[in-house]
């Protein structure tokens, strides 16, 4: 069998090697923390990310090579392609890395984005604003993730503080006009070397403190608006050449539009849910796409909704997980824990999800609203 290198050992890294373990592949993981979430279930070699000796060392040993976060170092990455294989390249890391250019490269795929334009300093800031009406939203183009790394700018006022804080990262700085949403749904394509393509269906997604919470699905949305955000999500794949995953973000307002707001070009936390809710989960079709395997079936088993569990879930969830769920047995739902087996429980970090399988979405968000693990 091959053996499949990821660079990074966090909870994607080992549902991925979980999935592609079933399917006969070996996994190592280059990550800098000893006994990393997926290295507890795959070789680990311990390494900074942007180690260059390390990174030598998993390409030697694996024949395959994929990344579970975007952020990948320049020189790595090509130091990667030179001694391994690395199926999804480096242009796709090199688009998904910048705001700018996945804007751009989005656009050109033929969908929507919020308005934007880089802002290079605080009067351009104050122009750009006053074009574009508050609230308005500034970013730093790299490094952002859980709504760091952006200010949504309410008050003339706070432009100042804004444009001091977000500079500060030393990164370009993108200003976005404010869309204001109905929903925020995600949708997860899968592309193989072979040209083959699937979309798993659309994930409903509310957020607390700018951290995922929910995926509700199927979403509750219309036809018409589920089956335009595949098609934006396989154009998007196409038209990226994606090989592997790409996690499509999108924002729905009242009027049926829709709005593509970022990309990841990997496994996606809003695409948990596949795991026991569609026939085949993202993990899988992930290690089938880049190893040039047929995709698998997309379709959905079972309604669902995942919640996250953070680090001040873990404590009530391991309490209610050793009682009998009475609440469950009434509602008919099968909460399907999943926990990554990180040491540390600090608060709001990412500890595991629940898939709760359900006989419709409403019961399942009646579960979690009934457990008392989630306080919101
Ligand atoms: P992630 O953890 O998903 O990578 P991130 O830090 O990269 O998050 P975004 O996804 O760009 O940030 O934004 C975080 C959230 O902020 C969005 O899910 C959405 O709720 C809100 N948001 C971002 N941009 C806009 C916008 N232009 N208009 C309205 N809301 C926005
Ligand atoms: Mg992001
Ligand atoms: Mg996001």
């Amino acid at each position: 069998g091959s053996t499949v290198g990821i660079l990074g050992g966090g909870q994607l890294g080992r549902m991925l090697a979980l999935a592609g373990s079933a399917l006969g592949y070996r996994f190592v993981t280059l990550d800098p923390t000893p006994d990393a979430p997926c290295g507890q279930v795959a070789r680990q070699i311990t390494a900074a990310y942007d180690d260059r000796e390390a990174a030598r060392e998993l390409a030697g040993q694996a024949d395959v090579i994929t990344y579970e976060f975007e952020n990948v170092d320049a020189g790595v990455a090509d130091m990667l392609m030179r001694e391994s294989y690395v199926p999804q390249g480096s242009r796709l890391l090199y688009t998904t890395q910048h705001r700018l250019r996945e804007k751009r490269a989005v656009e050109a795929a033929g969908a929507r984005v919020a308005p934007y334009t880089e802002i290079g300093s605080e009067r351009e800031l104050r122009e750009a604003a006053a074009r574009f009406g508050l609230p308005c939203v500034l970013k730093t183009a790299t490094g952002g993730y859980d709504g760091k790394g952006q200010f949504v700018i309410r008050s003339e006022e706070e432009i100042p503080e804004a444009y001091r804080l977000l500079s500060r990262a030393g990164t370009e700085l993108v200003l976005e006009q404010f869309i204001r949403f109905e929903k925020e749904l995600s949708v997860i394509a899968a592309r193989s070397p072979r040209g083959e393509t699937s979309v798993f269906p659309p994930a409903e997604n509310i957020h607390v403190d700018n951290i995922l919470h929910l995926s509700i699905v199927p979403a509750r949305i219309g036809g018409d608006v589920r089956r335009e955000a595949e098609r934006l999500a396989l154009r998007i794949a196409e038209g990226l050449g994606v090989i592997g995953l790409i996690a499509v973000e999108m924002f729905l307002t009242a009027d049926g539009e829709l709005f593509v707001n970022e990309l990841a070009p990997r496994p996606h936390n809003s695409g948990h849910y596949t795991m026991e809710a569609c026939r085949t989960s993202q993990f899988e079709q992930h290690v089938r796409a880049i190893c040039n395997l047929p995709l698998g079936d997309t379709s959905l088993l079972t309604p669902v909704v995942m919640v996250n569990v953070l680090g001040e879930h873990v404590e009530p969830l391991l309490a209610r997980m050793a009682r009998p769920d009475e609440t469950a047995a009434k509602l008919g739902v099968a909460p399907k824990v999943h926990l990554y087996g990180k040491r540390e429980a600090k608060s709001k970090r990412k500890m595991g999800h629940i898939n709760v399988l359900a006989p419709d979405v409403d019961a399942a968000l009646k579960w979690i609203a009934e457990t008392t693990i989630w306080k919101v």
